[in-house]
């Protein structure tokens, strides 16, 4: 969800009674009282005006409670009430956050993970408006071309048209000729006649020029082309009046076309007829097909207007057989440039807009720094060249500079797409913004890192407040303050531990945040596994996306991890072709893989689970007890008891899914969705139940005090011990608990969960498993959301899958991990095409080893490895 909130205003109200008075706010800061959002505990805080903060913590402390459900959810309330009277109806049922007093809040903007665009015509150029740009460039400056036969378009006043022939040598020889057929067949009798009326006395037939009385009869089978020779001229100093008005002549007798067939050279041998065809209106002066003028909305493929006819702008056909992706076509006509022809041949320094945005940013750069304009031009063209080379320069700076502007947005990772939306940010150049951030270090190597931070720098540099919720070391090195929360998550969590610049927090006993960033705590490495290279997965010749005819091996039995430069083609390797290939020769069927020659090894696996950090659900009626499938046990419980018998109430009565007892105003959501024009839709508690989901005859219902509502209320950790006599409950709950989720509550719906707690919700559910030993996992980025200390905990789940003889596959950045795994497959050296190669594989120690690889150059650091 990318939601933004204009700043069109900046206001400074206190948005409750002020009771807290008491302790002043350094000047500039945005000052928070009394929150008990969540888990929060009652806490104060004042956060730092114009800086760059970050807020970290363990997994469940609070930190999303605090930036977005506090800050941003405020900040979005607040610009409601200046919003229209429609926006504002809705205020009263927008939930306050539970706060005494949040002053000096700024306008907001959040960029989190979930928010890719789900349009299937957003890209790259668009979403960071780029492409609003360069169509206004295409529109003012780019040359318009015939696309059936190629020439050149050019509208052109009488004025200019002589102006252009007045200036040729002295002496040069010309005709003005006014087109009156053009290839056609038949002996036009009545065309000869028509020139005669008009009282020209000659005409060009077939490119020689006869008088009138002597023009042979022509083939009627044959095509011919005629032309009405209007005037015989040769330039001199004061032929200028007599030009204009024998073109006005020619561009009357020939709608609106005019041909001037100019001697060049001396009129000896060498010398040529040369042709020029002038046009006042938008036609092709060749082939007479008329355009309608080029504007912006030629090029835009979201519109019926520019978008091709074929493809609706979508750039490929065919619907998704069987559920297969891969199966569209591209579109025959467009050939996936998505636009109708015309705008495909306009061009701009020899390109056409969809050459240009088929450009990876990096050669896009290069590309309009080397376009030059005629001084007529400059003027329109230079400010619009800004916009776009800033927007270019920082999508480069936060690491993305292999992405191609033409690259659909649906596509992208949750990272990548999160620091484009950041690129943009800097771009638009807003000042007095507070920008809140979920992990943007998502999906980036170590080298990288220090690039996304300087693009943070500078947007607060801009002027604007950088929330930053974030685990990684190096930006939090970096960071003005930070504020750390728990000391645990959920009701363990909560509080404000420490908050304070990266050097004095070290020195705070209190914070773990402080311990490990002292190094006083640490990960410690493991030992490593006996790897037998005789039982490997390995798949040859892979050639998806980027890579480059890729032999890789994967050793089984062990921890491997896939490391790489974002976009160096770890997914399309791991997901795309390793995880399809070896999913279709278990169950015979899936997605197709990426092309690759040969898979070898698959006979040693009988189980595929990727865990990837798409939603549990679709609805918001998805939650962690429903995927785990404790909540069918739950259910049944709740069939015991009395009142439930009483009643004959079944286990779907409890159920939100069916009617029977689920609240039927919100169909069991607990939420109402409002559609809002320009602003992301609202989601206000459902008034009939208030959120709880069921209607008031089965809350009334009751196992041992509490409600089914109440039961989904419940954190994870507190059911296990409400329904300890359950074994069948407890299993299922169990896992979510051991990999760091016991702070969920039961109920809470997937549309708030993280990607990363739904990535390790699923990994939970496949602990509780019966395990095969012989399971191949995938996992791509599982620290995400993961403190030092959660990280601890995931990596234990992971090893005691490998010990029982499973094999898991990891895409990761995370140090830690890396120098934890058993094996490592190194890919780069760069991303986009660039990238696709295996640089490096072996032992974190081998690779850390190498001298001149970046991954190696990091691990050195929490090896202690000489190169
Ligand atoms: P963090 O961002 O530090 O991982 P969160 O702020 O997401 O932690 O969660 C803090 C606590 O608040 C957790 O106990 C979590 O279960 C709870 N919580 C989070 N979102 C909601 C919600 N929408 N409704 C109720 N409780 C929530
Ligand atoms: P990584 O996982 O290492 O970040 P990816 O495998 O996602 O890298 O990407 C490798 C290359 O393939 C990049 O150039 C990326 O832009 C390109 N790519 C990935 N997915 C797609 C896609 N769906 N369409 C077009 N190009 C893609
Ligand atoms: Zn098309």
């Amino acid at each position: 969800m990318v939601s933004t909130m204009h700043p069109i205003v900046d206001r400074a109200e206190p948005a409750g009674p002020d009771e807290h008075s008491e302790a002043e706010a350094p000047e500039g800061a945005i000052r928070l009282r009394g929150v008990r959002v969540h888990n929060l505990r009652n806490i104060d805080l004042d956060i730092p005006r114009d800086r760059f903060v970050v807020i970290t913590g363990p997994s469940g402390s609070g930190k999303s409670s605090l930036a977005f459900d506090t800050i941003f959810a405020e900040g979005q309330r607040q610009y409601i009430e200046t919003l229209s009277t429609y926006a504002r109806q809705f205020l009263h049922q927008l939930e306050r956050p539970d706060v005494d007093l949040i002053e000096g809040l700024q306008p907001t903007i959040s960029i989190d993970q979930r928010g890719g665009s789900r349009n299937p015509r957003s890209t790259v150029a668009t979403v960071t408006e780029i492409y609003d740009y360069l169509r206004l460039l295409m529109a003012r400056t780019g040359e318009v071309f015939c696309y059936r036969c190629g020439a050149a378009i050019r509208q052109q006043m009488p004025e200019q048209i002589a102006d252009e022939l007045a200036a040729l040598d002295e002496g040069t020889k010309l005709i003005l000729l006014a087109p009156l057929v053009r290839g056609r067949k038949g002996k036009h009798a009545e065309v000869f006649e028509q020139v005669r009326k008009a009282g020209f006395v000659r005409v060009r037939v077939d490119g020689d020029i006869y008088d009138l009385d002597t023009v042979p009869a022509l083939a009627p089978r044959r095509n011919h082309t005629i032309d009405a020779v209007i005037d015989r001229i040769i330039v001199r100093s004061n032929v200028r009046p007599r030009l204009t008005e024998s073109l006005a002549l020619a561009l009357k007798h020939g709608e609106g076309l005019a041909v001037a067939s100019v001697l060049r050279g001396t009129g000896g041998d060498g010398a040529v007829w040369e042709e020029r065809r002038y046009s006042t209106e938008y036609a092709c002066p060749n082939c007479r097909l008329s355009y309608d003028e080029i504007e912006p909305r030629t090029f835009s493929f979201n519109s019926p207007y520019g978008a091709c006819p074929t493809c609706q702008g979508l750039g490929m056909v065919g619907a998704e057989l069987n559920g297969e992706a891969g199966s569209d076509e591209v579109c025959p006509d467009c050939h996936g440039a998505r636009l109708r022809p015309e705008a495909r041949n306009v061009r701009l320094g020899d390109k056409a807009i969809h050459e240009i945005t088929a450009l990876a940013v990096a050669a896009g750069r290069n590309f309009f720094a080397g376009l030059n304009f005629p001084p007529s031009q400059a003027a329109v063209a230079q400010p619009l060249l800004r916009e776009i080379a800033s927007r270019l320069a920082f999508i480069d700076q936060v690491g993305l500079g292999y992405l191609t502007l033409d690259r659909s947005a649906d596509t992208l990772s949750g990272g990548e797409s999160q620091r484009i939306r950041l690129a943009t940010g800097i771009g638009s150049g807003l000042v007095g913004v507070c920008y809140i951030l979920d992990e943007p270090s998502i999906g980036l190597h170590p080298r990288d890192n220090q690039r996304l931070i300087d693009a943070m720098r500078h947007l607060q540099q801009q002027g604007n407040t950088l929330l930053v919720v974030e685990h990684d070391e190096a930006i939090m090195r970096q960071a003005d303050e930070i504020i750390d929360l728990g000391p645990g998550a959920g009701r363990h969590g909560g509080a404000v531990v420490a908050q304070a610049p990266p050097d004095e927090i070290v020195r705070q006993p209190q914070s773990i945040t402080g311990k490990y960033l002292s190094g006083e705590m640490k990960i410690d490495v493991p030992e490593r596994r006996a790897i037998n290279h005789k039982r490997a997965l390995t798949i040859e010749g892979a050639s998806g996306n980027n890579l480059k005819n890729v032999t890789a091996s994967f050793p089984l039995s062990a921890l491997v991890c896939v490391t790489g430069v974002s976009g160096s083609g770890k997914s399309t390797l791991v997901d795309d072709t390793l995880g399809r290939a070896v999913a279709r020769r278990l169950n015979g069927e899936g997605p197709r893989p990426a092309p690759h020659t040969s898979l070898r090894g698959v006979n040693q696996v009988d189980k595929l689970i990727e865990i990837d950090q798409s939603p549990i659900g679709r609805t918001p009626r998805s939650n962690p007890a429903t995927y785990t499938g404790a909540f069918d046990e739950i259910r049944r419980v709740f069939t015991t008891t009395r009142e439930a018998r009483l009643r004959g109430y079944k286990a779907s009565r409890f159920s939100f899914n069916v009617k029977g007892g689920r609240c039927e105003v919100c169909q069991g959501q607990g939420v109402q969705k409002i559609e809002m024009n320009f602003l992301p839709d609202l989601f206000v508690k459902c008034p009939e139940c208030g959120g709880k989901q069921f209607n008031q005859v089965t809350l009334e219902v009751r196992y041992r005090g509490l409600s089914i509502a109440d039961v989904l209320a419940l954190r994870v950790d507190e059911a296990i011990e409400f329904f300890q006599n359950f074994p069948a409950i407890r299993r299922l709950l169990v896992g979510l608990d051991e990999v760091g989720l016991g702070y969920l509550t039961l109920g809470q719906s997937s549309t708030t969960l993280s990607g990363g707690e739904a990535q390790r919700i699923k990994l939970a559910t496949e602990l509780s498993r019966v395990d095969t030993g012989k399971t191949l996992y995938i996992l791509d980025e599982p620290t995400t959301g993961l403190h030092f200390d959660d990280v601890r905990k995931l990596l234990a789940v992971l090893s005691r899958l490998v010990d029982l003889g499973n094999t898991v596959i990891v895409i990761e950045h995370h140090l830690d991990v890396i120098k934890s795994a058993d094996w490592v497959v190194d890919l780069g050296p760069e991303g986009g095409a660039a990238g696709g190669q295996i640089i490096a594989f072996g032992t974190p120690e081998q690779i850390a080893a190498l001298a001149d690889n970046a991954t190696g150059q990091y691990l050195r650091q929490v090896l202690s490895t000489e190169p």
